[in-house]
């Protein structure tokens, strides 16, 4: 029988190892939006980001320690004393605050980035535990690139952090380079020869370059880790980090096998992969596992046949245990703010962190546009916070188009309250759009990604816009929703352009100073 202290934690990295990837950068704000979605998760730990990276990375642990409470906070934190210190004072305010501290481990690190021994790796982790031990009791400590590490070596770093104090210990495959049964020898091993080993929770952290991050993450429970760091939808650097949507399901779905579970609250898996693709814009593909489009549409007839007669004869999960409710279709033009927030709150959407009136209005807006309000809806609405002051707002635009002659449109901006109004012709109707909001804001936008979504089915369905746009070197981005693909498109722009003005006048006070980032196991 399982015993009741025998769990596998989820250590959730999204704000940390998968904002750091491409594309997937957050604001503070969006962390915010973000760690409370984990929390309703029940995620055990949040790692909020690297405090010593930036003032920005400083801000955002700071807010999420302020935020949430259940879960450990935790920050990264390499072998020094700066780091330390920002990670301390930046957890403080956590009711389970904790530290992550890492250095490298394998020959190949020790030589050619770090340009130390074997023994001063053991020193400077040591003394980097014993100096966090000052300020805080929860420590975890990280042996970067352990899968390739030397395993006599390993046990020794290992055994000197836990006597200094450790309570985790995490074997990173930071290259994504190891392969489901050398994980699972090398967790038993650890755990058979490392002195103090039996007295801590073991945990994995894998990279995803070989597809193998989430077989990797489970070989290791199999060999006696206790604790899987991954991340929602499974962002992060070059091919991502462990999904965390896959391990937990995996485990529920054959306990009969790992013999142990998780405390994830399974049924907000769904909106916090919805969560959070709307925070950073970015698609998922449709046969992502378990929050995909397709993850459990069965389109084969003879599948279709047998899920009727018995959904078990091809279905072994049900949509509903990761909150993807199968009534998809919830609200229209008569229904009320009562009924709306009540769809939101069943969605798992925190109302405390959106304005409910605004998001009302926006939904009213779209049930006269559109005739059946759909869940994928609703996140679109409240995907769009109304939190960034509006320098520009559209007031109309006005298209003529025919084939055989370059589009062109009229838009009328609103620029801090008055109203200003450009014609442009462009290759095509968003592209001439584009042109015309640019004049008005009178700025030099680069536009570096662009991506539209279908997101519920139909021709009246709500398109949703993303965009990506640096000015000089400021990259921000952008949404918008709407019936209409073209002025979703503008929406989007327009969002990102007020964006810019305000990270501009937070630049401008030095609260968001950019810096280069060190990578992290
Ligand atoms: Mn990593």
């Amino acid at each position: 029988m399982e015993a009741q202290n025998d769990w596998v934690r989820i250590f959730d990295t999204t704000l940390r190892d998968g904002e750091q990837s491409p594309g997937c950068t957050m604001n503070v704000e969006e962390k915010v939006v973000v760690a409370r979605q984990l929390e309703a998760l029940g995620v055990d730990v949040i790692e909020a980001g690297f405090a010593a990276a930036s003032p920005g990375d400083f801000e955002s642990v700071k807010s999420v320690a302020g935020t949430v409470e259940s879960p450990v906070v935790l920050s990264l934190s390499r072998t020094r004393e700066a780091d330390i210190e920002a990670a301390v004072s930046a957890v403080s305010s956590a009711r389970n605050p904790g530290i992550h501290i890492f250095i490298a481990t394998s020959d190949l690190h020790l030589k050619s980035k770090l340009g130390m021994s074997r023994q001063e790796v053991i020193d400077a982790a040591v003394w980097a535990v014993e100096r966090a031990r000052r300020d805080l009791d929860y420590i975890e400590f990280s042996a970067e690139d352990a899968s390739r590490s030397d395993l006599d070596y390993l046990c020794q770093v290992f055994a000197e952090v836990i006597s200094a104090g450790a309570v985790v210990c995490n074997v990173p495959d930071t290259t994504g380079y190891a392969v489901p049964g050398q994980t699972r020898a090398l967790f038993e091993a650890l755990r058979a020869r490392t002195p103090g080993g039996d007295g801590i929770v073991w945990s994995t952290h894998c990279h995803n370059d070989l597809g193998l991050a989430v077989a990797n993450s489970l070989a290791a429970v199999e060999g006696g880790a206790r604790q899987v760091e991954c991340t929602i939808n499974g962002i992060g650097e070059r091919a991502g980090n462990t999904s965390m949507e896959e391990v937990v399901m995996s485990l529920a779905t054959r306990k009969d096998h790992f013999q142990v579970g998780t405390r994830i609250n399974t049924r907000q898996i769904y909106p916090a992969s919805q969560a959070l693709s709307k925070v950073i814009g970015v698609a998922l593909a449709p046969t992502k596992p378990i929050v995909g489009a397709n993850a459990f549409a069965h389109e084969a007839g003879i599948h279709q046949d047998g899920v009727l007669k018995n959904v078990l004869t091809y279905e072994i999960m049900t949509p509903e245990s990761v909150g993807r409710l199968s009534n998809r279709l919830v609200l229209g033009k008569h229904s009320g703010r009562h009924a709306f927030a009540d769809r939101l709150r069943e969605l798992g959407v925190d109302l405390h962190a959106i304005d409910v009136n605004e998001a009302f209005a926006r939904f009213k807006e779209l049930a006269d546009k559109k005739k059946e309000v759909y869940d994928e809806d609703l996140f679109a609405i409240v995907a769009e916070d109304g939190d960034v002051e509006q320098r520009y707002e559209i007031v109309d635009v006005k298209i003529s188009a025919s084939l055989g002659s370059a589009p062109s449109v009229e838009v009328t901006l609103s620029v801090e309250g008055s109203h200003k109004v450009v014609r442009s012709e462009g290759d095509g109707i968003v592209d001439a759009c584009y042109r015309a909001i640019t004049e008005l804001a009178g700025v030099e936008p680069r536009l570096e990604s662009y991506q539209v979504e279908g997101i519920t089915g139909g021709t009246d369905a709500i398109g949703h816009v993303s965009c990506f746009i640096f000015v000089d070197d400021i990259g921000v981005r952008g949404h918008g929703s709407d019936t209409d693909i073209v002025m979703a498109s503008a929406y989007a722009f327009v969002d990102a352009l007020n964006r810019y003005e305000a990270r501009r006048k937070r630049a401008a006070s030095g609260a968001d100073a950019p810096v280069l980032r060190e990578v992290g196991p």
